[in-house]
């Protein structure tokens, strides 16, 4: 990676603004995943021991420039504070005198957490005068928010014109596996995409299809595929206007002989009630009935193609895994990823690191990636703003 990280720079006893992604879901109070707040921890660790003044600033959700009860963050500093296990201070407010009272206050080695950065209207619209308020609060800025690094908002991007900007360690890995994937990973490469919408995830081979040897499609836009294959697929969801393009893919792929399409041999299918549950090859989709999951032979063969592979990435659930048991196609491709030895494996996509999160192999997994938006973009070769303001080696 060619941006400067916090071992870069000189951080001891100055004040650190460190933007994060702390964007998690409470309920009633509780925590529902805190994959985020842990994977931050390495970096306030070493600002910790660096006797720097950590002055953390995050968003929750879309509290639209106002403030928002129920969006504040101190229960995030709460739990920050335990899995940390020393006190993480919080105000309620980002800018102004009890934000000015708190940070003077500050010794070497504390934190403190700002209120809900998306209370003010300046956040998302990167206002200058906002983010430079922001950056006074400091004297240097690091960046560990990979999931908000596609959004040019005045904490993520803005802080950057007034401040020497540098990637923290959670960054600076989600930069070195997905753009490594996203750019030159070791050859032979897998894709494997799912989720619901084709258009999101041909972006995504539109990038990387040249370095590709195997492409498995799964999940919903799968369909899409099968349609183009001419197969009837019942009253499962598809994209009409996508068939075209999952065409190309497929013509693409049999005139290269080094790059193989793998598409679904037989699925798990449902009737509109959701009871009569069976396993079909996708030439016997009854009228009415819909996929939800990947059959176990189109398992099986996605198991066998993925053996060879020395880089795999991710993206999209295989099936409507909220459910089960369509849940089963996704746990699975999640264990073939984790048991595949000496080949790096990466995972992009909200819904797929859940996927791999209740498959229970997140830590034999390379790296899951904590940013939906901001791993498709990447995959897709996009530069993201909260990348490109970063220092560069
Ligand atoms: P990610 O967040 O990982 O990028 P997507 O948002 O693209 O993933 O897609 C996830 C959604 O796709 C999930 O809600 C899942 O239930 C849905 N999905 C996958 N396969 C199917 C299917 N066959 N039928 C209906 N929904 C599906
Ligand atoms: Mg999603």
């Amino acid at each position: 990676m060619n941006k400067k990280t916090v071992r870069d720079i000189d951080v001891a006893g100055k004040r650190v603004f460190l933007r994060v992604d702390y964007n998690v879901q409470f309920d009633e109070g509780e925590i529902l995943d805190d994959y985020r707040l842990r994977e931050s921890i390495p970096t306030l660790e070493y600002l910790i021991e660096q006797g720097a003044k950590t002055i953390i600033c995050a968003h929750r959700g879309r509290p639209g420039g106002k403030v928002v009860e129920e969006l504040r963050n101190e229960p995030v500093a709460k739990h920050l504070a335990t899995l940390i296990g020393r006190e993480v201070k919080s105000v309620t407010d980002c800018v102004g005198p009890e934000v000015d009272a708190a940070v003077a206050a500050m010794q070497p080695g504390d934190l403190l957490l700002l209120e809900n950065v998306r209370f003010y209207a300046g956040e998302e619209a990167n206002d200058p005068q906002f983010a430079k308020q922001l950056a006074a609060l400091a004297d240097v800025f690091v960046s560990d928010a990979f999931g908000t690094a596609h959004r040019a908002h005045a904490s993520v991007v803005g802080v950057g014109y007034y401040l020497p900007a540098v990637a923290g360690f959670l960054m600076e890995r989600e930069l070195e596996y997905v753009g490594r994937v996203a750019t030159d990973g070791e050859k032979p490469l897998a894709v494997i995409l799912g989720g619901a919408k084709v258009s999101d995830k041909l972006a995504i081979l539109k990038n990387l299809v040249d370095r590709a040897a195997l492409i498995c499609v799964g999940g919903g836009i799968a369909n899409t595929f099968l349609r183009a294959q001419g197969i009837d697929v019942g009253a499962s969801l598809y994209e009409a206007d996508r068939i075209q393009d999952a065409y190309e893919v497929m013509r693409l792929a049999s005139s290269r002989n080094d790059l193989r399409l793998l598409m679904p041999t037989d699925v798990v299918i449902a009737d509109a009630a959701g009871t009569r549950i069976n396993t079909v090859s996708v030439n016997r989709i009854p009228p009415g009935f819909r996929i939800l999951d990947l059959g176990r032979r189109t398992l099986e063969d996605m198991r066998e193609a993925l053996a060879p592979m020395k880089t795999v990435v991710w993206n999209g659930p295989v099936g409507f895994f909220e459910r089960e048991p369509f849940d089963r196609g996704s746990i699975e491709v999640a264990r073939m990823l984790a048991d595949l030895v000496g080949a790096m494996t990466v995972v992009g996509g909200g819904e797929t690191a859940a996927a791999v999160a209740k498959a229970g192999v997140a830590q034999h997994i390379s790296h899951v990636s904590t940013g939906g938006g901001a791993s498709l973009e990447m995959l897709q070769g996009i530069m993201l703003p909260g990348v490109e303001i970063l220092r560069d080696k």
